[in-house]
């Protein structure tokens, strides 16, 4: 399992990086988790021959406004995945007049709602699982070829952020919030409530993402939310942009 981030900014994208996505490569299957604009540069890293399963999290834009850039993207086959309910969502505001309807795109597009809980998937098996945000937001465990994967964004404290990351290789969680700031009633995280999440989880690894783009002008802010969080849980890192990690 190979994860690259591709979009690590919350809110809105700045010279810093792109919002919200991260893609994973697995042996027979390419996973992109959220559409923020960081999507479009995933048309480099997807396999010819092997289908992609495009997870969403929630609706707020910096999630999904690069669903636009659906047309850059050239996988044979791809597979939109989201929680209950949610697929008139999708087809509603990627669609005629806003933009060109998923039917319109170069290659297949099917739906896919999870069920609360597990899912079997092609390539392996998912847990889905409402995390606390303003609007309906689930996060998920990814299992496949022996590793486990776990993306909880966005989020306020939630006991289910231990359950999906219980002892995963990855614990991908947001980091919202500077230290210390308490969460202002959207759901979201600093750096410590991460950490202290990912120590309950048991998880190998911890890495923050989705760093709201005005909290954090540059870069070398993202140290700060490093150093709180290692103090809780020293296996953190702080995710980058093009940097890929092996798991
Ligand atoms: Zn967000
Ligand atoms: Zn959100």
């Amino acid at each position: 399992m190979e994860v690259h981030f591709l979009g690590t900014n919350g809110w809105y994208s700045d010279h810093k990086g792109n919002t919200l996505s991260t893609y994973v490569r697995l042996p027979d299957a390419d996973i992109i988790l959220d559409a923020g604009n960081g999507i479009y540069k995933a048309d480099r890293l997807l396999r010819p021959g092997l289908p992609c399963y495009l997870f969403i999290s929630h609706f707020h834009l910096d999630h999904i406004h690069g669903l636009h850039y659906l047309v850059k993207l050239r996988p044979p086959v791809l597979h939109i995945v989201s929680s209950k309910g949610t697929t008139p969502v999708l087809q509603q505001f990627i669609n005629r007049p806003y933009t060109i309807p998923y039917d319109r795109l170069p290659y297949p597009v099917h739906f896919h709602e999870l069920a609360d809980g597990w899912n079997d998937m092609p390539w392996g098996r998912v847990q889905a699982l409402p995390l606390v945000h303003e609007i309906t937001c689930y996060g998920y465990r990814l299992e496949a070829a022996g590793k486990s994967l776990a993306y909880c964004t966005d989020t306020g404290m939630s006991d289910n952020v231990p359950v999906l990351g219980r002892e995963a290789d990855l614990l991908i969680t947001e980091c919202a919030l500077l230290p210390g700031v308490p969460d202002g009633g959207w759901g979201h995280l600093n750096p410590q409530d991460a950490a202290t999440l990912a120590r309950r989880a048991h998880c190998k690894q911890l890495a923050l993402t989705h760093f709201a783009a005005h909290d954090y002008p540059e870069l070398a802010d993202r140290q700060q939310a490093l150093t709180a969080a290692s103090a809780i849980f020293p296996h953190t890192i702080v995710a980058r942009e093009d940097t890929p990690l092996v798991l």
